[in-house]
Formats: C-alpha cells, structure tokens, sequence
C-alpha cells in the first residue's frame, strides 16, 4: 500500500466512502481469523471409494517402487540393444510372449526378442523394446531396422514414485488423482481428518421458505441454500438450524445450539448498523464476539468469534454479500479447520474488457464472465448490476474480480486479479 495519501479517486485512502477511518483491510481479518482457527482434532480410515473431497490425516509414503517393475511402454518386442547396434536390419528370432499380467520367466539371450505388451514386465535380458509398427514379422522371426539404444519404450521400476518416498501429505484434499495414487501404492482406505460440522440458520422476520406463499413485505430465505451449497462443495458436514424469527430467545437458542453441537456456526443477518439489538447482546451473552467492519465491498459488517465449541461467522444479511464474505473469509477458515494446508483463494490476471465503477475505500468483489481475448490473453467483463442483493448477477457470473482498497473507476483493459469459480475439475461434494 502507498504510504502518502491523496484525495484522487485512485489515491491511497484509509477510509471508506464515508471518509470513516478503521475499516479492517480484508487480509488482515483472513489473518485474523485464520489465526483463531486450529484443525479439528480426530480422523478415521475411509474406503477409498468414499475418500473424494476429503483431506488427508498423516503423510503417506511409498511402500515399494512405482511401478514395481521395469516394464514395456508400447506394443512391440523386448529384445537387447546390443543385438541392433547399427544402421541396417537386424533378424532376431520370437521366442517367447509377455503380457501385462502375465510376465515371461524366461531371459532373452542373444539373437532373440520376446513379444510384448504394454504395461507387461520387461523380462531379464531385454533392455529396450521396439513398437510392433516399426518392424516386419516373417513367420518366427521378426525384422528390426536399427539402431535400437538400450531404455527405448521402457518404463523404469520406481520412476512414478520410489520406494520411501513421500506420496501425499497431510492436509492435501483428495481428488481424483490423488485417490489414484493412492491405490497405486496400496492404500485402500485413505487416512483422512474427520470433517468438521458447520452449523448455520438464517434471521430475519421478512424471511419465508421457498415453497411458501410470500405475504406482503416478505422475501424468500436465499442465503440458507446459498450457504448450505457452499458448505457441501466444501464437504463439510452440514447443520441446518433453519430459519430463525427476530426474537431474543429464538435466536439465543439457536446460537447455544450451533455452540453446542458444531466446530463452526454461521448465520446470515442481523449484524449490521442499526440491528435489532438483541443479536449483539445475545453473542455478547453466549460468547466471545467482536463486530468488525472489514473493508469489504460487498460486505462490510462481519461478527467473528466463538460461541460455545464452535467459531462464529456472523454475515451480513444481502445474499451476494453473504457469497463475497463467505468465500474470501469463512472459507479459507473453514478448509483449515477441516485439516487443509492450501487454504488460499486461487488467482488469476485478466484484464477488463470494460471499465469497471468503483470508488476507494473498500476492496471491491465484483461478478465478472471470464473469457478470451483474440491475442489469447484472459480477458474479464462485470455481469451487470453490482448491488449486494442483485443474486442474478452473481449467478450469471464464473468468477469475482478483486480491485484493491485504495482503486477508483477501472478503465477498460485495466489488468486485474481474479478468482475463477471453477476449476478443470469440479469438487466432489458432500
Ligand atoms: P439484515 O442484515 O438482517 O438487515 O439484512 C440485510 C438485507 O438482507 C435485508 O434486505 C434482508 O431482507 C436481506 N436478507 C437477510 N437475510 C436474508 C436471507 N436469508 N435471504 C435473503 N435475503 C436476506
Ligand atoms: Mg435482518
């Protein structure tokens, strides 16, 4: 951050668009809260079948060489280097076939080559194989053009992993790989952390169910299935407390309740300026709470603390800044607590395809649609309405663009940081 302080629109302020000082800069709450946040104790040994999404309890080292055996990368015959030292043809004589599965016990000697496999043991003797589309067959012999040098096509025993080395580490969330390598050396069950338990229910008199006739002034819950998809992507264990009325005792039980039975416990509403005051007194009265304003955009009012055994994330009522504060705050909180090592959001550099508003203050998350440029550079466009309860928005959008604190407007081919929502390959799920 620049040290001196202007009054430009991009200028380095430290205030939001109020001109209030002592907004908390939105790494310093990560830190924070990260900071508060120790993985769950307990882990369990599940079936490797069952293991996608979840994360890894201990290191796993290799019992033995990957593969456990020199062995053939193509189709074609196993035969000696020394046999085809030069340019011309060389004759030998197939004495012998070997499968994948089905190994030949015999030694090529001198003068002999053995059909083989891909994927099958390279018998003793054999030091190279040549693929079956560069040689000729007549009858029992087969014709080589040479020169054929030793190691060609052979896939060396312990050249994926060897034995003793390390495999995966603890903290690493298993995916498709992962899990594979995993079978590759053995493991048929992946020594995994228990998943943590996140409890969380929605406030607010104005809220009714989906499937549920809106009476005038109402609004459908959103942020309830908003946070218990993201927990599921997660592959937490979820808690639905469900929708909590604005009423002292309501929203006390269910706090002692998510305290009680949860490693973490989020709720939607209630936490911003001018709330009934009832919330605050009820954190105050269950636990230990601090109300930041963190310089979020959209966001801003975030309660953090703990209640009972469980950390608390209190967000704000807007479902788009419910997404915002939970993806650049709870989230990463949430993956260390469920054992993660890498707990950081992702990035990647694109430039605006349009110019984007924004005033200094706070660190703005805008809905941006990826896509490419004609020189092949990623390039980001915002998706239209940036209003805190503009959910269509965020749903048309594949990923957030990060615009620094101190930024003004954006012009148009501004590179800038962005977190894509997705990746190559999706998670798993609860
Ligand atoms: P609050 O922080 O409780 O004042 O809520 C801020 C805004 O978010 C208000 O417009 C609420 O109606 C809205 N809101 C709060 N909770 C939800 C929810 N669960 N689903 C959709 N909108 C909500
Ligand atoms: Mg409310």
């Amino acid at each position: 951050m620049s040290s001196h302080e202007t009054d430009t629109a991009a200028g380095a302020c430290g205030c939001d668009e109020t001109g209030a000082r002592g907004l908390l800069p939105v790494e310093e709450a990560r830190r924070r809260i990260l900071e508060a946040v120790t993985p769950v104790e307990g882990r369990e040994a599940v079936p490797l079948a069952a293991a996608c999404g979840r994360v890894l309890a201990v290191d796993v080292a290799a019992p033995f060489d990957v593969p456990p055996h020199d062995n053939s990368a193509m189709d074609g015959y196993a035969l000696r280097a020394a046999d085809v030292p030069g340019e011309g043809e060389a004759r030998l004589r197939v004495v012998a076939s070997a499968y994948a599965g089905h190994p030949f016990t015999g030694e090529v000697g001198p003068g002999e080559a053995v059909r083989i496999m891909t994927g099958a043991v390279l018998p003793a003797g054999a030091d190279a194989v040549v693929m079956q589309e560069h040689v000729r067959l007549e009858g029992e012999t087969v014709v080589v053009p040479g020169p054929v040098r030793a190691g060609t096509n052979v896939r060396r025993a312990g050249e994926d992993l060897r034995a003793g080395a390390p495999v995966l580490a603890a903290g690493t969330r298993l995916g498709p790989a992962q899990i594979g390598l995993l079978a590759a050396v053995g493991v048929a069950e992946a020594p995994v952390a228990r998943r943590p338990r996140v409890a969380f229910f929605s406030t607010g008199d104005e809220l009714r169910p989906p499937g549920e006739t809106l009476r005038p002034g109402e609004i459908h819950d959103s942020n309830r299935h908003v946070i218990r998809a993201l927990l599921q992507a997660l592959g937490v264990e979820t808690l639905d407390l469900g929708l909590v009325p604005d009423r002292p005792e309501a929203v006390a039980a269910a706090l002692r309740r998510g305290g009680e039975e949860a490693d973490a416990l989020l709720t939607s509403g209630g936490v911003s300026v001018g709330e009934a005051d009832y919330v605050t007194d009820a954190l105050r009265q269950l636990g230990e709470v601090g109300f930041w304003r963190v310089a979020i955009k959209p966001g801003k009012p975030l309660a953090f603390g703990r209640i009972g055994r469980a950390h608390f994330f209190g967000l704000p009522g807007n479902p788009v800044s419910v997404m915002v504060t939970f993806l650049q705050l709870v989230q990463p909180a949430l993956r260390r607590l469920a054992g993660e090592r890498r707990v950081e959001p992702m990035t990647v550099r694109a430039r605006t395809r349009v110019p984007l508003r924004k005033r200094p203050g706070r660190a703005d998350f805008q809905r941006g649609i990826l896509s490419r440029a004609p020189d092949g550079t990623l390039e980001v466009a915002a998706t239209g309405p940036q209003g805190s309860h503009v959910l269509s928005s965020m749903a048309r959008a594949d990923c957030l663009i990060v615009l620094p604190r101190d930024w003004g407007d954006v012009p148009e081919g501004t590179w800038v940081e962005v977190q894509p929502f997705h990746g190559l390959i999706p998670g798993c799920g609860a």
